[in-house]
């Protein structure tokens, strides 16, 4: 597969490119969703092609194909070559790209159980018996399943970066919704989308649907009964470790995009509320709050040896000590922005995709409460989890998240549990009143397999670690 990246990078450069790399990618996906007891649906994907990129003036080109013969790869070389010269006749500076150490590697992440060798009928068995127990307790729709991913990809750059991976992937989710008159209510497990990392089947093994089904169905059906979540201008709100994944991903995660904060990257809610004037001296938060774009998480669905362009992973400090200090990155954006080095964020959603600034692992360092400590610390107040709905502004700053379930916290305990929780907030101002995180047994590498972005679009695999956090004065109140 090598000798195919080589001959379409040696095949732009002969056309003009000062910079090119290009990428095989070989890709299998399998999925299975169950449904009451039954198996409704399996799917067995594969996809393989060749994806390269050329730099010309100010301009990339980018082409694809999925005909591996030399002639062909060749061509889509030249082709990409050629669509750079085109996008460089925009005037505009020359794109620079920042210097990466050049690398001849192979990686792969670890696997105890290879997830596609798991015989079909002992998967289908265990989706099937996890919404059938949702059923017996309760649920009037059971819905479970699962997503396999087994990449390769071979990088080759003029720079001389010769690279191979192998990243597996998996994970599973499951949820049950109870009908009532009025309205319905859903808990799912262990999160909105289930849990997902870089490891094989082993960890769905671990997170035991089976043996949280009767849980979650007996909680949806209890929930349409709970009183509403009262309305606060400002209370204190405790925020589980699965709704903190996605709190970070939205108003961390997203914002810190270099390429939203450049302006090269408006689509799905794009730009950033950021101001590249400001990295380093704007607070972001209050002091607890310590984030780090890190791809090297073992395990973690963010996780991989190196980008699309060759960058080693590496930890990259987002937010210390509540100030902003850090963007994900790739080598033409750190360039831009006047930063040293490439945050080694750069991915592509499959051959035919450019690749774009991702997500890696973007979350937070655990800091010295636990859950119990935080309601044990709260007279009056709300905790909340596992993420319902979502909306927030393009510029990533003004958000209403709502939960699946929430409890009210008086005098130092948890009360009763409440229904349609939601909460709102301003970016800053929401992660300046946070006061109390939890502690590393806690902290949970929560994977986000479904993050859109781009035209075409593409769909990014992301992690966040996260721990429960409290936030003081948060305005709560009813689901509009
Ligand atoms: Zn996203």
């Amino acid at each position: 597969m090598f000798d195919y990246a080589e001959a379409a990078v040696e095949a732009a450069q002969a056309a003009g490119a000062r910079y090119a790399d290009a990428r095989v990618m070989d890709r299998r996906h399998e999925s299975m969703d169950a449904r009451n007891g039954e198996i409704e649906g399996m799917t067995q994907d594969s996809s393989v092609g060749i994806g390269v990129r050329a730099l010309i003036g100010s301009g990339w080109g980018f082409f694809a194909t999925a005909d591996l013969d030399l002639e062909t790869v060749r061509a889509a070389g030249r082709r990409a070559a050629e669509i750079a010269r085109a996008s460089a006749s925009v005037p505009g500076d020359d794109l620079e790209l920042v210097p990466v150490e050049v690398r001849q590697d192979h990686w792969e992440n670890e696997v105890v159980e290879d997830p596609l060798s798991v015989p079909l009928g002992e998967k289908a068995d265990l989706m099937a018996a996890a919404t059938r127990t949702m059923r017996e307790h309760g649920a009037d729709v059971a819905l479970a399943g699962y997503d396999i991913w087994d990449t390769t990809k071979w990088l080759v750059s003029s720079d001389g970066h010769r690279i191979d991976q192998r990243i597996r992937e998996c994970g599973a989710h499951m949820n049950a919704t109870a009908v009532g008159e009025t309205e319905t209510q859903r808990r799912s497990y262990p999160g909105i989308r289930g849990q997902y990392g870089t490891r094989g089947w082993e960890l769905v093994r671990e997170i035991d649907l089976e043996g949280n089904a009767a849980r979650i169905a007996e909680e949806a059906r209890a929930l349409l009964t709970a009183p509403q979540c009262p309305s606060h201008d400002a209370t204190d709100l405790i925020i589980g470790s699965e709704q903190m994944a996605l709190q970070i991903h939205e108003s961390v995660g997203h914002a810190v995009e270099l390429d939203r904060i450049l302006g090269w990257e408006a689509a799905f809610a794009g730009t950033s509320w950021l101001d590249l004037s400001q990295l380093g001296t704007l607070r972001f938060g209050s002091d607890l709050m310590n984030v780090t774009a890190d791809a090297t998480l073992p395990g973690a669905l963010g996780s991989f040896g190196y980008d699309d362009e060759g960058t080693p992973a590496h930890p990259v400090d987002i937010v210390r000590g509540g100030i902003w200090v850090g963007a994900l990155s790739g080598r033409d954006s750190a360039a831009l922005a006047g930063l040293d080095s490439s945050g080694g964020a750069v991915r592509g959603d499959g051959y035919n995709r450019l690749p774009m600034v991702r997500m890696t692992n973007v979350g937070l360092l655990p800091g010295e409460s636990s859950l119990e400590d935080m309601i044990a610390a709260t007279e009056d107040g709300i905790l909340v989890d596992t993420n319902r709905s979502w909306s927030i502004d393009d510029k990533r700053l003004n958000f209403q998240f709502g939960c699946e379930i929430g409890w009210e916290i008086k005098n130092g305990k948890r009360g009763r549990m409440i229904r349609n929780p939601t909460y709102t907030g301003i970016g800053p101002r929401f992660w300046a009143s946070l006061d109390m995180l939890g502690n590393e047994s806690e902290w949970t590498f929560w994977g986000t397999p479904n993050c859109g972005k781009g035209q075409p679009g593409q769909v990014g695999h992301t992690g966040h670690p996260a721990v429960p956090c409290r936030f003081r004065g948060v305005r709560v109140g009813v689901r509009s």
